[in-house]
């Protein structure tokens, strides 16, 4: 923390009505790559739960009422000051989550991309006229902001995962409680210091720090005065908060678990899938949502591209993120790590093949290395969960309805991605595969004006796009009569 150009980016207080709040106890962030306690901050809980909720009500009139320009200003404004600080929001990024220096670069300008398109898109929250049935009436549809909306984030992407919620919420008029990870607070106290920076008026953002998950959940999903509750988690918490924001039947968006398909055609380019395969699977050693899972390969190509795919495997190198040239950092914790090497034993004794990795790395206690399992199938442990972790399970399949079939056995329907260069191939599958996003020739799919949701069991809702905005509006309908 000491390399920081701005020492006041490193924050240990929750962040309250735009102050900074201490509390009596303290919860401790450590650096995944190395195991060192790298900050005590305060620990908030449900006391400050209900006064950020309080702050975001006492601010929602003032920032309702603002025009669309004005918030838009300084949400732009925001956007300036985290491209301006993105060396250092990076390092802090790193330091708290451990993926490499260059794609937490890479996250806090995606992260910033999210509040610069709602600042533009809070300029077009148009609403509607309804031609009438009868001639004596008109209809008009405007929109509204919804009001508080709260927020629980994860540690795989401490700033995006709140910059997408948030700018949308802000852009529309709603104000915001945020609640990150406890292991990974310190991205989300950054971008704090900077929203005031920015003149984003106390009580409209606010971060509440604590590790009481369960508590502070419970306040921020039941709680009347939360209009719309947004979650980033996996598909079981999920469920428990869909649950309790029932009491107050809350607008409720939910990003939840995947479990991604990666298709390879025997049309496919090969070299291009694996660049690709790559790109999707070890970015963040493993630990998104939209990661792949599974990497079903046509079996009259399957020799070729796995060994293509392992010598590209062979080429990423494991160690702490702040080091240059590492590709893939810490697992987050050492159980996360402990449980991937699980689902990969499992699966051996199943009968899958290991190929390349398989072990802990000697980088240190939290790392795994990057590993291939070939003869998989969707039965096995490795294939069935969501892995979150450097494995790629190979799993090879005979034509395009099995591979559709097989793609789609899962509970989850978030990304999916095939690569073939036959065009009535690529709209087939395209429509049959039930999943929110698709990657057509492409591992990375995710960017600030595309929507980003998942369908089944992976959630509901969409983040970024024209469509991010809808979650945080209401529609209203006026009835003018006696025309
Ligand atoms: P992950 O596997 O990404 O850690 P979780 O769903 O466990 O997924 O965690 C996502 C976020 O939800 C984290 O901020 C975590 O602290 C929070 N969380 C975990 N359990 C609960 C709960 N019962 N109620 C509210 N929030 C929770």
């Amino acid at each position: 923390m000491d390399k920081l150009s701005d020492q006041q980016l490193f924050k240990q207080f929750s962040y309250i009505n735009g102050s900074w709040h201490s509390s009596e106890t303290q919860l401790e962030v450590t650096n995944p790559a190395t195991g060192e306690c790298i900050a005590r901050v305060s620990n908030s809980g449900i006391t400050e739960t209900n006064m950020a909720i309080k702050a975001a009500k006492n601010a929602f009139k003032m920032w309702s009422e603002k025009s669309a320009n004005e918030r838009a200003k300084l949400m732009r404004n925001w956007f300036d000051l985290l491209m301006q600080h993105q060396d250092d929001l990076a390092r802090i990024l790193t330091l708290e989550q451990g993926k490499p220096l260059n794609e937490a670069k890479g996250e806090i300008a995606y992260g910033a991309a999210f509040i610069e398109w709602f600042s533009e898109e809070a300029k077009r929250v148009y609403g509607d006229t309804i031609p009438a049935p009868a001639n004596d009436k008109r209809i008009v549809v405007i929109k509204q902001p919804v009001g508080v909306v709260a927020s629980i984030t994860p540690w795989n992407f401490p700033n995006a995962m709140i910059a997408r919620k948030a700018g949308a919420a802000l852009a529309a008029g709603c104000t915001f409680v945020a609640r990150p990870a406890s292991e990974t607070p310190l991205s989300a106290l950054a971008m704090a210091e900077l929203a005031e920076r920015a003149g984003i008026p106390a009580g409209v953002f606010n971060v509440v720090v604590g590790d009481d998950a369960k508590g502070m959940g419970k306040v921020l999903s039941e709680h009347p005065d939360v209009a719309k509750f947004t979650f980033t988690g996996s598909t079981a918490v999920g469920k428990i908060l869909i649950g309790q924001c029932a009491s107050t039947v809350k607008k409720v968006s939910m990003e939840l678990g995947g479990n991604a398909p990666f298709i390879v055609f025997d049309d496919a380019d090969i070299d291009a899938a694996v660049t690709g395969a790559i790109a999707s699977k070890y970015r963040n050693a493993g630990q998104t949502c939209v990661c792949t899972n599974r990497i079903l390969v046509q079996q009259n190509v399957v020799t070729e591209f796995t060994e293509k795919y392992t010598q590209a495997v062979t080429k990423l190198n494991v160690g702490d993120g702040t080091i240059e040239g590492i590709s893939i950092g810490p697992m987050i914790s050492k159980k996360a790590a402990k449980q991937v090497d699980k689902l990969v034993d499992e699966s051996i004794k199943a009968g899958a093949k290991l190929v390349y990795g398989g072990k802990f790395d000697s980088a240190g206690d939290n790392f795994y290395q990057p590993t291939i399992l070939t003869h998989v199938n969707n039965d096995m442990p490795i294939a069935s969960n969501e892995i979150f972790g450097p494995v790629s399970p190979i799993i090879s399949f005979a034509d395009e309805h099995q591979a559709i079939q097989l793609a789609n056995d899962t509970e989850y329907g978030l990304a999916a991605y095939f690569y073939s260069r036959d065009i009535g191939r690529i709209w087939r599958v395209s429509e049959g595969l039930e999943y929110g996003m698709i990657g057509v020739n492409e591992g990375l799919i995710s960017n600030a004006a595309a929507p980003f949701g998942g369908v089944k069991q992976s959630g509901n809702g969409r983040e970024g796009s024209k469509y991010g905005l809808d979650d945080y509006l209401e529609i209203k309908y006026l009835c003018m009569g006696g025309i």
